[in-house]
């Protein structure tokens, strides 16, 4: 059977559909760990899974062998994460064949970050500036019948990205990348509900009609989290900031809290109607299994 693609998944829901995102790990101990834990996501029945290129210091040799694994394996719909960075378009074609002739029906396009080093993102020769270009130039090579179609998801920023000087023209940004082929949008990371909803009105008053699916990281580490938020922009409520600080580095501390918010928060989402949660996972399963009983799905 060939792999649903991000429109046939979110077509006609009755439940928003739930998604895993994984990253290729850099070592062989940790690619191993990753390898062990997959099974146990798997068996939490996430509607698809996503696996990032080059997040996170993460190896980008190894997203379509994980996706594949997924997607072969456990017969779960898969989207490979594409980043513009260092390649060119003739590398990019290169890697969309290989996508293509895997059977992996979905992309995540986005422009990428900087490569270590580097303060700001720098187009590669002959390669794209932003993601609304690789959008449109996986369009054009459908058009030309040189893969079939891909189901697209572009990033969205509730809070706004970080470079851009205003969440209104960071919108009209993501309205070229829907405008150039997106079937939907998967945010960054948020804490707040009421930016997310604020978000999505002000990119529907714009004309964005494409699914646009909340992306939430579980808090597991105080350190880890004040290094994710520092690197993405992303904010936490005071409360819950306060909360955290009153635990300090008491790690399971920080865990119970991350996960009970992380279900409360995913909670109001899914009663407010959300299409789908994409959940950041990093690698990990034991967190997930306890936030897939909160929202009674496991
Ligand atoms: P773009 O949409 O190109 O936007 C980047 C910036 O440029 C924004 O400030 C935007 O407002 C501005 N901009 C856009 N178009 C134009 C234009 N035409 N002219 C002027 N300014 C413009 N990173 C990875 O390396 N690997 C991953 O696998 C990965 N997965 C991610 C998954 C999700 C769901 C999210 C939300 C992010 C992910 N990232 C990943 C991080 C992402 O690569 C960074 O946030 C990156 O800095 C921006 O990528 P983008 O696709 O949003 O870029």
């Amino acid at each position: 059977m060939q792999a649903q693609t991000f429109s046939e998944i979110l077509a006609n829901r009755s439940k928003a559909a739930l998604s895993f995102e994984v990253f290729p790990p850099k070592t062989d101990t940790s690619y191993d760990h990753l390898r062990q834990i997959l099974p146990e996501l798997v068996a939490l029945k996430p509607d698809y899974m996503t696996v990032t290129y080059g997040a996170f210091g993460s190896n980008q040799g190894r997203t379509l062998e994980i996706a594949q694994s997924i997607q072969n394996q456990f017969h779960l719909p898969t989207a490979c994460h594409l980043t513009c960075v260092t390649s060119s378009r003739a590398e990019l074609d290169g890697i969309l064949d290989e996508i293509s002739a895997a059977g992996i029906r979905n992309i995540v396009a986005l422009r990428g970050d900087a490569p270590q080093g580097q303060a700001t993102f720098t187009p590669p020769v002959d390669g794209f500036s932003h993601a609304n270009e690789l959008v449109a130039h996986i369009r054009a090579r459908e058009k030309a019948g040189r893969q079939p179609r891909f189901g697209l998801a572009v990033a969205g920023y509730p809070e706004k990205h970080l470079e851009a000087p205003s969440l209104e023209f960071d919108l009209l940004k993501l309205k070229d990348k829907v405008d150039a082929g997106a079937d939907c949008i998967i945010t960054q990371l948020f804490y707040n509900n009421a930016d997310f909803f604020a978000f999505v009105d002000k990119a529907r008053a714009l004309g964005i009609t494409v699914p646009i699916i909340p992306g939430l990281l579980p808090i597991l580490s105080a350190r880890q989290i004040a290094r994710i938020l520092g690197l993405c922009g992303s904010t936490l409520p005071e409360g819950l900031k306060q909360e955290l600080d009153a635990v300090g580095d008491d790690a399971a501390k920080v865990e119970e809290i991350g996960i009970r918010q992380c279900v409360n928060q995913a909670r109001e989402l899914i009663d407010r109607g959300v299409p789908g949660i994409h959940f950041y996972v990093l690698n990990k399963s034991t967190h997930m299994t306890q936030i897939m009983r909160g929202l009674g799905r496991a």
